[in-house]
């Protein structure tokens, strides 16, 4: 059996459709507070361990962001750059028949890496709309596309530099990965006067002292398909990032991306975490001793999901943006005072936080 602890998950369910070769996992972990929230991540190498940690996380990002909603997540085992479109489709269709027995009742799904707003279309399509957040416009959804988790991130990573007396404008930053959160991650950091000097994807890092163009980077990763195109700078592999001398590094994609060989290289004064699960909390409580400020995924990342609860209560764009900026200004805020006063990690802070709602909810169900 799968460990549990007294939080969950309460379901795991291993999928499989030998008709059109779909193979995923679904995770509900907690539904204290409403039914299990969670985007659908599709990578090669995903599997249930990963699903169940990033579950864990959307449970604490529910609670800790005030949302109605549990914490869940799925993932689907294939490698998306390898197939055509229609195959792509085909999948997602065989994964939202897979999942029409749970949803929307216990699970409401959503983005997450290399899922965009016409998989959910096509999720929407199969289990309703009520089944899944971060739709098009033309179907009355919020797509994730506009942005929403890089300004939350932008919103923590302000609030946050504030806090440990950092100046946004001229500091210098590093974002892991170039997908839907670097990319509106560095905009908002750079129109915020900050200095982007390195970008990643899957294909290396590019690195200029000098600083990069965020507008011709974009343009380069557009018409590119990699960053590592951009000129003048120096292409140098991913894992060099975090000893790279920086003032803020933003992970934004893929998991255990900073690991306890970093630490002795690391020179950033802080991190604000836009992907799930970038390190481990054992690593975040090594940096914590070595005076780095580390805003956790679940706090920082909010965004994402916070557009989708505005989406699935039938809010505006506009709103959305009002209310992730609200919401991860005042609640990275609250952590990170918690955390000073209690002389604990900003994780441990937060996890305190979300902990606390989800138990007052269970009691009260029972
Ligand atoms: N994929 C996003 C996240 O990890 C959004 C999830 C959602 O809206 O359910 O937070």
């Amino acid at each position: 059996m799968e460990s549990v602890d007294g939080f969950g998950p309460e379901k795991i369910i291993q999928l499989y459709d030998p008709l059109t070769g779909m193979q995923g996992v679904v995770v509900i972990d907690n539904t204290a507070l409403g039914p299990g929230k969670g985007g659908i991540r599709m990578t090669s190498t995903v599997g249930i361990n990963e699903v169940k940690r990033l579950a864990r996380a959307m449970t604490w990002k529910t609670s800790l962001h005030g949302l109605p909603f549990g914490g869940a997540k799925s993932g689907i085992v294939a490698n998306p750059k390898a197939m055509s479109q229609k195959k792509k489709a085909q999948i997602v269709k065989s994964f939202a028949k897979a999942i029409s027995t749970i949803s929307p009742s216990e699970y409401v799904a959503a983005p997450d890496i290399s899922m965009a707003e016409e998989e959910m279309r096509i999720i929407a399509g199969v289990n309703g709309k009520k089944s899944v957040t971060g739709k098009p416009s033309d179907m009355g959804g919020i797509p994730h596309e506009l942005g929403s988790t890089g300004w939350g991130v932008f919103h923590s990573a302000r609030v946050a530099a504030r806090r440990i007396g950092l100046s946004l404008k001229g500091a210098t930053v590093a974002i892991e990965g170039f997908g839907n959160v670097g990319l509106f991650a560095a905009k908002f950091l750079c129109e915020a006067g900050a200095k982007l000097v390195a970008a990643s994807d899957s294909h290396g890092m590019i690195y200029s002292p000098k600083g990069l163009d965020y507008e011709k980077l974009a343009e380069t990763k557009r018409k590119e398909r990699t960053v590592t195109r951009y000129k003048p700078g120096r292409i140098m592999p991913s894992d060099a990032m975090p000893g790279l001398d920086v003032d803020i590094i933003v992970p934004a994609a893929v998991p255990d991306f900073i690991t306890v060989r970093d630490l002795k290289h690391i020179k950033a004064k802080l991190i604000v975490e836009g992907s799930n699960i970038p390190m481990t909390a054992a690593m975040e409580r090594l940096l914590w001793k070595k005076g780095i400020t580390v805003v956790p995924d679940f706090v920082a990342n909010g965004g994402g999901v916070i557009s989708s609860y505005v989406e699935y209560t039938g809010g505006t764009p506009k709103q959305m943006f009002k209310i992730v900026r609200e919401k991860e200004s005042k609640n990275t805020l609250k952590v990170l005072k918690s955390a000073e006063k209690e002389n604990i990690t900003p994780r441990e802070a937060a996890m305190d936080m979300a902990k606390a709602r989800i138990l007052r909810a269970s009691r009260t169900s029972y």
